[in-house]
């Protein structure tokens, strides 16, 4: 077994391990310490995660100013407020352009690499982290920790199992979204081991799943409301996939209960439900009403500009157009679809159609014949008060972000240092903070990491 020593490990090299390695490096080249830094990656590459933020362009800070930065943190704002201030959104961007990465700040105050290239974040990362002599070791998977004058690190390398001794360790293995980029949550089971409370973990920033939208569900009996990505899509389903939505509101209600959260902006139906800027706002509170056993249901105001009595005014107009006597006499079925052509995108119609039945009826005028009615009031009702059960939400395998964690109550915000186990370092998403998307998770991972880098550092002053 090969066996090494650093004095300083950092189990994970995402974004949080990867900004505290380069923080303990340069803190210790400052300070003037000889100091080794080692990070274990069980990646390939380093950063896998960071390669699919932002859709491939890494939306990696936003440059709010605490105060409104601060209330785009779900969990952990009053614990990362020190963190912050000591590595900003400005540090962040500095740190960067100081890399060589041009950057950009877009709508929301988002800021992306100006090639919009994630790769380019992670090459700067490591870049940074060369430069100031860490060792990056990937293909190591940490498999346990125990402590003898020290940490002793357990890990598989290329070569086989190997060990390595520090006296100082930092834990950045990140939550448990897209295990496919690493992160698996391996961090809560050793912060456990260390004493450490790991609050509820739920996934955030994720896809709700409409009843009727998938077929062949199987319920999940370790989370409640998990409906997995893969599961198939109904033929409704496959109507609404495709459809982007602008400019709407939402609101979020439990049976029997009051209203649970409301929001504005944009969504999609996609392969796994609805998503999109405006549904991830609205998840975080979902998943945890449904796991708490709640039913829920969705409401979606498609023109939420318009009254009820000044959208139902022009419907009729647009319907008495139709019938103007110097026009082709229509069908009702073409009337009611020239109507919902002028208000809804096309592609659209089929699929609203589907789960609106009330707007075109049949009625039986006789024995042998019936007719097509069109009911104006329903085309409102359906554009204004588009209602439909939330049946769960897509989970861990795609999910933005993790909530709950190490509890922050059991680490030091001044120095990232556990409370339980002196010489332990927890940073990023492995705790227990979570933020909306625009920025806040990425920029939340360099603060932590940076402050846990370099207390860990200092400490060995
Ligand atoms: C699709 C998607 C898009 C996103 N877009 C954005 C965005 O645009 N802006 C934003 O701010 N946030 C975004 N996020 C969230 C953000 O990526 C995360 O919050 C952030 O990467 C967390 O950083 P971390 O370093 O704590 O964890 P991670 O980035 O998850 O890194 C943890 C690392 O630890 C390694 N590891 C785990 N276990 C072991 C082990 N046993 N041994 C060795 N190594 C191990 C993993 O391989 C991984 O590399 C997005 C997330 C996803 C999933």
């Amino acid at each position: 077994m090969n066996s090494y020593r650093s004095d300083i490990v950092i189990i994970g090299g995402g974004a949080a391990g990867l900004m505290a390695a380069y923080g303990a490096a340069r803190q210790a080249r400052l300070g003037g310490l000889p100091l080794t830094v080692t990070v274990l990656e069980k990646m390939p590459r380093p950063g896998r995660k960071i390669m699919i933020t932002g859709k491939g362009r890494c939306n990696f800070t936003n440059v709010k100013p605490w105060n409104d930065f601060s209330t785009h943190i779900s969990s952990g704002s009053r614990f990362v407020k020190n963190a912050f201030y000591n590595f900003d959104c400005n540090a962040v961007l500095d740190f960067f352009e100081s890399q060589g990465v041009k950057t950009v700040v877009e709508r929301g105050d988002r800021a992306y690499p100006a090639s919009y290239k994630s790769s380019d974040i992670v090459d700067a990362l490591v870049r940074a982290c060369f430069g100031e002599g860490v060792k990056i070791a990937t293909g190591t998977e940490v498999s346990g920790i125990s402590i003898d004058n020290g940490f002793i690190i357990d890990a598989l390398e290329a070569a086989g199992p190997a060990r390595w001794k520090c006296s100082r360790l930092i834990i950045s293995t990140g939550g448990l979204s897209y295990p496919g980029t690493g992160s698996t949550g391996d961090g809560y089971t050793w912060a456990r081991s260390f004493g450490h409370t790991v609050t509820p973990l739920f996934p955030s920033l994720t896809a709700l799943v409409l009843a009727g939208y998938k077929t062949d569900v199987v319920p999940d009996a370790s989370m409640k409301g998990h409906i997995d990505r893969s599961f198939p899509l109904s033929e409704t389903g496959s109507k609404l996939r495709g459809i982007h939505l602008e400019n709407i509101a939402l609101s979020v209600s439990a049976a029997g209960g009051g209203l649970i959260a409301e929001e504005f902006g944009e969504a999609d139906f996609t392969d796994g439900g609805i998503e999109g800027a405006a549904i991830f706002r609205l998840s975080r509170k979902c998943v945890k009403a449904m796991l708490n056993g709640a039913r829920l249901s969705l409401k979606i105001d498609l023109k939420p500009a318009v009254s009820s009595e000044d959208l139902l005014e022009r419907v009729r107009s647009l319907w008495k157009e139709a019938d103007k006597p110097s026009r082709r006499p229509m069908r009702e079925k073409d009337k009611c679809m020239m109507i919902l052509r002028n208000l809804l995108p096309a592609e659209m119609i089929p699929a609203f159609l589907d789960c609106h039945p009330r707007i075109m009826t049949l009625q039986r005028i006789s024995k042998t014949q019936t007719k097509l009615w069109v009911n104006l009031e329903n085309i409102v009702k359906a554009l204004k008060d588009w209602e439909m059960d939330i049946d769960g939400y897509v989970g861990y395998e795609r999910c933005v972000v993790t909530a709950g964690g190490v509890s922050t109550d059991e680490v030091s915000p001044k120095t990232m240092e556990s409370k339980k186990c002196p010489g332990l370092y927890l940073c990023g998403e492995v705790l227990d903070i979570d933020s909306d998307t625009g920025g806040y998770n990425l920029q939340t991972a360099f603060s932590t990491g940076m402050l846990a880098g370099q207390s860990a550092s200092s400490s060995l002053a």
